[in-house]
């Protein structure tokens, strides 16, 4: 209803309350109130009627009006709540004259009592406060502003960033000014631009480079380690193709990649390279490619994550290097872990020992050992990889078939980065056949062809260590000199071939007869030397005598029959004898020319005085020769007498020297060294020369009984000489002496060493009538078989057993023996040595006839001979 029409239904309302009054008033006066069909009141009531139904007619307009205000009411309060915003209607006071549901409970239920713009205002903060003060008292209406970031505490105590939007409102709302306020929720979008700033800190923190590029090829997105490797700024990266900022190889490779993931739709790993700007050598990346959709499902592009693998590349390339020199190598090689296990083996391996990897990969290294080497050996392999980290030598190792194998092993050791052994890792190459031939050369070189003993060289090598060794362990060792006796003479009239026999022979016995660690050399000729480590005098004193023993064994010799070969020896015992090398084999050397000038087949121990004589024997041996061109040579002779009655039976021819310098000087001294010079033929042949001219002078003189002897020594070279018959011959008659008037004295030692050429001279030589003695005999151990047959004819039994035959009981009866079998074999018998009437009556009682010693008579010159006994007898 306007207000005109309402004011027009006023205007009537009156003038029929004015009517109505009138017709009441009319009545009254006429007293015709009983009577109401008076004049004009049914007109009035007719009026009153038709208003009555324009009232009605009224009501039910204003009931409607109500109807639709009331759900207008109700539609706004609906809306009003529904606002998927918290919303408020304040006046400029900051009055909350409404609020809707989502404000309530923003602001919450607590203090339900408490006005609810107080509660509002307490969940401000005060800045806030006052800014939305302001802003209530300047939008007017129908005008806006927002208020950003104000923060309110919800109900949870929590705060809540907002928009504030303040919308003036209408005086239709309400007389007077009200503001809506809208509150915007500014939280879901800043946690969404946090989650954004995460996400690019993330992208830049990165080393791999990232990127996202459009359907076409424009960057989307690119991380700042990209941009590092490309060398520019985001800005020249972001919105453009690659070929504006790559080099276009890698632009269009890379261009392509990401096309192949856009078709295929799968993510996709690439390797490829990228040339960084300004550098030369390209950088090797693995890329991760997926497609990118949107949320409908559509493909808007592609991204990429790359991860730089140069460094993995280049280990990957020296491993691949590596493994290629593995397998390949000629070597072997043996990888073991810290506790010796083998881990890898290469083919070589498998080829040189014939062990499959299989069957050694997990297994400690022993399985390679040979069981050659002692323990300490590995030992010090150990200590060597300890100190050094390293060891290189020679090892004996066994193959999968159980031979031998020797390699050359380079060991080393691979310790982590604290120093813990991680592996060990051996190189080995295979020496068999080159140490087959080292040893067959060194063998040439350091071994005697003939004998197969260590040369002189190897002796050396050996000595030297030796004397070191024994130094460090202050310990003695000992040398043996070896000389065979009569060797030259085996050699001379048997033949090399022989004399080679008899050295192989010789030198397998004295190996057989030495310790494992003894050395038994060959210095040359017939020298052998012995080095027996530890080892004390009288320990190599009784083992020089075994040598001795064994050596005589008889063995039989072509053309010789059965022959006991015979050695001079000479022991030196470090230090005492000698520190070095040299002065030790000089001591041995020196000890064993002694031994053989004192009658050969015996062993000497060197002492300083045979130093002071040796060291002349040089002297001598020239002196020698001086000696016999200036005749200062003399002959001796001692008696030879009748054990029981003293008579003089002959004598014995004896070398002297008269040594300038040195007065008379006994054989002992020089006959070795005369006869190691060659000389000693010549010295025989002037005794025999001399003592014979003496004898046909004696015996013109009359002083010579012609049925004494007079003996001669002759060395066994002397026999040698096919012209010796002939000189014999000729000296006994240029003298006038009866061939039966001399007798040659050979050595058993010399005898046993005969040959059928020696004894056919011999035999010539007693069918002239000359005599042959076998001197010394019993120190030649000759069988007493063998002695029948030798052409001899006297027996000279050797002073030493007469020296012991009185107090040693076996002596005793070897001395009976060889008197008995002399006599049965029709020869006689000489006893050397007598030095005591006992010794004499002793001899007789056996059966002795002759003796010769100093209990008769000294060897004196043929000045004192003829005056003490042959004037004396002749007289
Ligand atoms: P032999 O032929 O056995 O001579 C005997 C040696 O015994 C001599 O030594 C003599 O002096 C020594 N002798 C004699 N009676 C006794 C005694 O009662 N007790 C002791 N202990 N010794 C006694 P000598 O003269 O020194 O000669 C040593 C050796 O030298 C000789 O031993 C002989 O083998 C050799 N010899 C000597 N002259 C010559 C020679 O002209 N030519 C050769 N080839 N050898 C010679
Ligand atoms: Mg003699
Ligand atoms: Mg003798």
């Amino acid at each position: 209803m306007d207000q005109e029409s309402k004011e027009r239904k006023s205007q009537r309302l009156q003038l029929l309350k004015q009517r109505a009054q009138a017709v009441l008033d009319q009545c009254q006066k006429s007293g015709t109130m009983d009577r109401p069909d008076a004049m004009g009141t049914s007109k009035l009531l007719e009026d009153l009627r038709i208003y009555q139904v324009e009232l009605e007619l009224q009501n039910e307009e204003l009931r409607a009006a109500q109807l639709e205000a009331e759900h207008a009411q109700r539609s706004y309060r609906t809306l009003f709540d529904q606002m998927p915003l918290p919303a408020l209607v304040l006046d400029t006071n900051g009055i909350v004259d409404d609020c809707n549901e989502r404000a309530t409970t923003l602001l919450g239920a607590h203090g339900r009592f408490v006005a609810l713009d107080i509660r509002f205002w307490h969940r401000l903060n005060k800045p806030d406060r006052a800014r939305l003060h302001v802003a209530l008292r300047d939008v007017m209406p129908g005008q806006s502003q927002v208020l950003r970031r104000v923060e309110i505490t919800n109900q949870a105590g929590a705060p809540v960033v907002f928009d504030v939007h303040l919308i003036g409102l209408s005086m239709d709302y309400k007389l007077d000014r009200r503001v809506l306020l809208l509150l915007v929720d500014r939280n879901a979008e800043q946690a969404r631009e946090q989650e954004r700033r995460l996400y690019d800190a993330l992208l830049d923190a990165t080393d791999n480079p990232i990127y996202a590029a459009d359907l076409e090829g424009k960057m989307l997105l690119v991380n700042q380690a990209l941009l590092q490797l490309l060398q520019r700024p985001r800005d020249a990266v972001l919105g453009h193709t690659r070929e504006s900022f790559q080099p276009l190889r890698d632009a269009l490779l890379h261009r392509e990649a990401d096309q192949q993931v856009l078709q295929s739709g799968v993510p996709t790993t690439f390797e490829e390279r990228i040339h960084p700007v300004g550098e030369s050598d390209p950088i090797d990346f693995v890329t991760r490619r997926f497609p990118l959709y949107d949320r409908a499902g559509k493909a808007y592009g592609v991204g990429g994550i790359a991860t730089d693998v140069s460094a993995l590349k280049a280990q990957q390339r020296k491993l691949l290097l590596s493994e290629s020199v593995f397998q390949n190598s000629d070597q072997a090689i043996i990888v073991t872990d810290a506790q010796m296990h083998i881990i890898r083996v290469n083919a070589a391996f498998t080829r040189m020992t014939g062990f499959s990897a299989e069957a050694v990969l997990g297994q400690h290294t022993r399985v390679l050992k040979s069981g050659r080497h002692s323990p300490a050996f590995y030992e010090s392999i150990g200590r060597s990889l300890m100190q050094t980290g390293h060891w290189a030598g020679e090892l004996n190792n066994r193959r999968a078939d159980g031979s031998f194998f020797t390699v050359w092993s380079n060991i080393s050791v691979v310790r982590d980065s604290e120093g813990q052994v991680m592996h060990y890792i051996a190189l080995q190459s295979d020496v068999t056949q080159l140490h087959e031939a080292q040893i067959a050369l060194q063998r040439q070189a350091s071994y005697d062809g003939l004998t197969g003993l260590p040369n002189r060289d190897l002796f050396n090598d050996r000595i030297a260590q030796l004397v070191a060794q024994s130094q460090r362990q202050q310990s003695q060792f000992a040398l043996l000199f070896v000389d065979l006796d009569h060797f030259k003479e085996v050699n001379d009239t048997l033949g090399h071939q022989v004399g080679d026999i008899l050295l192989r022979t010789v030198s397998e016995r004295l190996q057989r007869g030495v310790r494992s660690e003894d050395t038994v050399a060959r210095m040359g000729g017939d020298e052998f030397v012995i080095l027996l480590p530890n080892t004390d005098r009288p320990g190599a004193l009784s083992l020089a005598n075994n040598l001795l023993v064994r050596l005589r064994e008889p063995l039989v010799l072509e053309g010789a029959g059965s022959y006991r070969p015979m050695a001079s020896m000479g022991v030196s015992v470090f230090p005492e004898d000698g520190r070095s090398p040299d002065e030790l084999l000089r001591s041995a050397d020196m000890a064993m020319y002694r031994a053989k000038m004192t009658g050969r087949n015996r062993m000497l121990s060197y002492t300083a005085d045979m130093g002071a004589s040796n060291d002349l024997a040089f002297t001598i041996q020239t002196e020698l020769a001086i000696g016999l061109v200036e005749q200062q040579f003399r002959v001796y002779y001692q008696p030879k007498c009748m054990l029981n009655t003293g008579e003089l039976v002959g004598a014995e021819a004896l070398v002297r020297w008269d040594r300038p310098g040195h007065g008379i000087t006994l054989p002992g001294v020089f006959i070795g060294v005369a006869e190691k010079s060659g000389l000693l033929v010549e010295l025989d042949h002037w005794v025999m020369q001399d003592s014979l001219r003496q004898l046909g002078e004696w015996l013109r003189a009359g002083l010579w009984k012609p049925t004494m002897r007079m003996a001669v020594n002759q060395n066994v070279a002397d026999l040698q000489r096919s012209d010796l018959l002939d000189q014999i011959n000729a000296l006994l008659q240029a003298s006038g002496v009866g061939p039966e008037m001399l007798e040659l004295e050979i050595t058993e030692d010399a005898l046993l060493h005969h040959t059928s050429e020696q004894l056919e001279r011999l035999q010539a030589l007693r069918s002239t009538g000359v005599s042959v003695a076998i001197d010394d005999f019993g120190t030649g151990y000759s069988s007493l078989s063998y002695l029948r047959l030798l052409p001899v004819s006297v027996i000279k039994i050797d002073q030493s057993f007469v020296a012991s035959m009185l107090t040693d009981a076996n002596d005793a009866v070897l001395v009976r023996t060889i008197i008995d079998m002399a006599h049965d074999l029709g020869h006689s018998l000489v006893a050397e040595g007598v030095e005591t009437p006992m010794q004499c009556e002793r001899l007789c009682e056996l059966g002795a006839e002759v003796g010769q010693g100093y209990f008769f008579g000294y060897p004196v010159s043929a000045e004192e001979f003829e005056q003490r006994w042959l004037r004396n007898f002749a007289s």
